[in-house]
């Protein structure tokens, strides 16, 4: 079942908004603003697909609501349609100048703003389908490296001005080789996915992030997390993997499946590429000690 698309309608005028929302409302989830600023206000807070704008509202305009849309990265990507008794072509321009979407002009037409909201709806999902591809990894279907690099990259600027923890580990399949050759590449396949969705269950506070890191290492990203919150998500990723007793018959490390992993939080002065190599060494360390096991690099 597809959730229906939110549309956010703004318009100081009551009639207008009553007009729309009636048309919308048997196809889209529809949310009222009477104004700019509660415009705002809703949109950041629903997140619409779409916001339909009014151009002259009494406290801030539509063009400068669309500016603080833009501004916020919350609000940044929402699809925009200025419905405007100005009617000017310059108006019209100004509002696509900003980055709307489209210039509907009052009087509206029922049928035309609804080809309209549609045509503009498609867009969304198109955009959102491609930019999930392109952050997924097909196999596992956790995030990507990519995407990792993304999220890391901005976690780790929120962590250093919040001055909270950040926490990394990475996660290699013991023996994973030995798998493939044993089971074959498509077992080798299904109990890839089958480490990545135990790893992506049990990695469930908001902001935490599993990842595909490459071949047969994941990542977790763990935002405010200290290295005693941080380590305890990794035990539980490894003591699911036990109850799902995968078998590997040609493991030297045990008759399972298990992994071995690596981990490290933020220390001060340090970036993201020396976080990532600190919890990179503490794997190699945790596969030199026997596998199977976490090494977590100490606090200095
Ligand atoms: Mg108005």
């Amino acid at each position: 079942m597809n959730p229906l698309q939110k549309v956010l309608v703004a318009d100081d005028d009551p009639t207008n908004r009553a007009v729309l929302a009636e048309l919308l409302k048997p196809e889209y989830t529809v949310l009222l603003a009477k104004d700019g600023t509660q415009a705002l206000e809703r949109a950041a807070r629903h997140v619409p697909d779409l916001v339909l704008l009014d151009v002259m509202m009494p406290d801030l305009d539509g063009f400068e609501v669309l500016r603080r849309l833009r501004a916020d990265p919350r609000t940044a990507d929402i699809a925009v349609i200025f419905v405007s008794g100005l009617g000017r072509p310059e108006d019209e321009a100004q509002g696509l100048k900003l980055g709307a979407a489209d210039y509907i002009a009052k009087p509206f037409n029922a049928t035309v703003v609804m080809a309209r909201v549609a045509l503009h709806l498609q867009m969304v999902r198109q955009r959102r389908m491609l930019e999930h591809l392109a952050h997924v990894d097909g196999l596992t279907e956790l995030a990507n490296r990519r995407r990792f690099d993304e999220v890391f990259a901005a976690e780790f600027v929120r962590a250093r001005k919040r001055a909270t923890p950040l926490s990394v580990a990475l996660l290699d399949i013991d023996a994973f080789k030995q798998y493939n050759d044993h089971y074959g590449h498509p077992a080798g396949d299904r109990a890839l996915r089958a480490v990545a969705r135990t790893a992506a269950a049990c990695v469930r506070r908001p902001g935490d992030l599993a990842a595909r890191y490459g071949g047969e290492e994941l990542v977790l990203l763990m935002p405010e997390a200290d290295a005693g919150v941080a380590r305890a998500v990794v035990d539980r990723v490894r003591d699911a993997l036990d109850r799902l007793a995968i078998g590997h018959e040609a493991s030297p490390v045990a008759p399972v499946l298990t992994v071995s992993a690596g981990g490290a939080t933020l220390l001060p002065g340090e970036d993201t590429t020396a976080l990532f190599a600190a919890a990179d060494a503490h794997l190699y360390r945790a596969k030199q000690a026997g596998r199977n096991r976490v090494v977590w690099r100490s606090a200095p």
